[in-house]
């Protein structure tokens, strides 16, 4: 349909106007002279508001409509992955409108138009920025997921290699290799389930909240692990200071995930022969835990990074011990679901206490 635009429709109007006015003038039998001074009015309002709707509104809509389509033109921009490119133009168009608006003498109603439009690049501005640090961490985990895989790939075909190469006739190694095979491709395994945790968590993980007796729960997590930290000669024990049985409100598979993750850590970062305990207290609202080892302890300058995806103190020390360096950061995201947060208090060589608590 053809949109006419806004002086054409007023100069319609007008026109309407003076055939209407002349039409009633001789209805109501005026001289020609009034008719003629009457239409000359018309039209000089009319020539006038033709120039102030220019001025005001059509020449500012113009101006407003090209800054509009330079700001639309970095989002088709060809190189769209490139997030330096789009937000310099967009700072360009930014600062070109801020310009124009201090020189042109716009009426409120247009000045704020162009502030709306500042506004809204501001704003995909933002959602740019946003977009590329995303871009960056993803970048980065891909780089950690790869380089994490290929150590335990590259172990395992290194064994496989060398019992093909003969060591599978000699009876004093082969058994070795084959062995060191499997710790590989466990540790494989392991890695691989975390990463699916993460990606769960990523694409939004639904949590299937209820009520759990806390003390029966950790009793039977405590269990499962005890066999781990026998094999350490380590002390695995429960302190309940809980004056009864008390049930928490959480996802009680999740929480268990915390539990083992924490736990295991404490028996994998204490020497042989040292303690580990987990502490149950309550306030009002909340059941308290806290895990807490006579370990190695974290240095303070690692502390505030722990809970990263891949961060480890000690890269070759956590790696011997299986560690894929993704436990805390799965940790810190389950209690987030649980409106909790983590602490950590640590001191070399003494121990480590990590703190949450749960809704009661
Ligand atoms: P990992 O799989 O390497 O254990 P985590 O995410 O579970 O990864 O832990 C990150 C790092 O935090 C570990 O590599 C370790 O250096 C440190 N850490 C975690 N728990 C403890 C602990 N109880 N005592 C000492 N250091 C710990």
């Amino acid at each position: 349909m053809f949109k006419s635009n806004l002086i054409y429709k007023f100069t319609v109007v007008t026109i309407i106007l003076i055939i209407l006015s002349i039409f009633v003038s001789v209805l109501l039998q005026q001289d020609l002279f009034s008719i003629i001074v009457l239409s000359t009015t018309l039209l000089i309002f009319y020539l006038i508001s033709v120039l102030f709707i220019n001025k005001e509104v059509v020449r500012p809509l113009k101006i407003f409509n090209y800054f509009a389509s330079e700001t639309k033109s970095n989002e088709d921009n060809d190189e769209s992955n490139n997030f330096e490119v789009k937000l310099a133009e967009i700072k360009k168009v930014n600062d070109l409108i801020s310009d124009h608006l201090n020189k042109a003498n716009y009426n409120s109603d247009i000045k704020f138009l162009f502030e709306s439009l500042v506004m809204l690049s501001e704003r995909l501005s933002n959602e740019l920025n946003t977009a590329k640090v995303f871009k960056i961490n993803r970048n980065e985990f891909l780089g950690n997921v790869a380089h994490e895989l290929r150590t335990p790939i590259f172990a395992i075909q290194l064994s496989i290699e060398t019992l093909i190469d003969g060591a599978i006739n000699d009876e004093k190694v082969n058994l070795d290799f084959l062995n060191r095979a499997l710790r590989q491709a466990s540790r494989l395994k392991e890695l691989v389930d975390d990463l699916i945790t993460i990606s769960k968590f990523e694409t939004g993980l639904r949590m299937s909240k209820r009520y759990f007796d806390i003390t029966e729960f950790s009793k039977i997590v405590i269990n499962e692990l005890k066999s781990l930290a026998e094999n350490k000669k380590i002390n695995l024990i429960l302190e309940n200071n809980l004056s009864e049985e008390t049930q928490v409100f959480g996802d009680s598979e999740r929480v268990k995930q915390v539990f083992v993750n924490l736990i295991d850590n404490a028996i994998k970062y204490t020497p042989e022969s040292g303690k580990v305990k987990i502490v149950l207290t309550e306030t009002e609202k909340h059941i308290n835990i806290d895990i807490v080892d006579s370990g190695v302890g974290i240095p303070k300058k690692d502390i505030p990074r722990i809970f990263e995806r891949f961060y480890r103190v000690d890269k070759n020390r956590s790696r011997d011990k299986g560690g894929s360096g993704l436990g805390l950061s799965i940790v810190k995201h389950i209690l987030e679901v649980h409106n909790s947060t983590i602490k950590v208090e640590s001191e070399e060589n003494i121990g480590t206490k990590f703190s949450f608590n749960l809704q009661k």
